[in-house]
């Protein structure tokens, strides 16, 4: 789960998705085609900046030194109310995690590069309640 996480970094820190004009359908990571319209389709690109609900987390313990990430942190599998399914961190104690818990987009620190002293910042999710 999380290389796959990683891969696509530009877009899970923007929460950038796509929009078909046709058929009006989400598509998160983004699509230059809409497997439904095919050539009818038009593709946008959007932000779903929006709040959700974790569907499935993992808490995780331990961690690559080239992210600096404190552990534990959780990452969490959320359904957007516009419906996208994306991965994301949550912040919150992981003891406070749960299934079916409101969370909302947030702007934040990500970790950063101690010899370059680059600060990563992106999207991560905290509690909205
Ligand atoms: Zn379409």
């Amino acid at each position: 789960m999380l290389p796959r996480f990683w891969r696509k970094i530009k877009y899970r820190y923007n929460l950038i998705g796509s929009k078909c004009k046709n058929c009006e359908t989400l598509y998160y990571p983004p699509r230059n085609i809409c497997p439904k319209c095919r050539r009818r389709g038009e593709m946008e690109e959007l932000e779903l900046w929006d709040e959700g609900r974790v569907i499935s987390y993992t808490i995780v313990h331990e961690t690559s030194d080239d992210f600096k990430l404190n552990v534990p942190y959780i990452i969490a599998l959320i359904k957007l109310e516009n419906g996208v399914i994306i991965t994301s961190q949550v912040v919150c104690n992981p003891s406070e995690i749960k299934i079916g818990m409101k969370v909302k987009p947030v702007f934040r620190k990500y970790g950063e590069d101690g010899e370059d002293g680059v600060i990563y910042y992106g999207t991560k999710f905290v509690p909205a309640d």
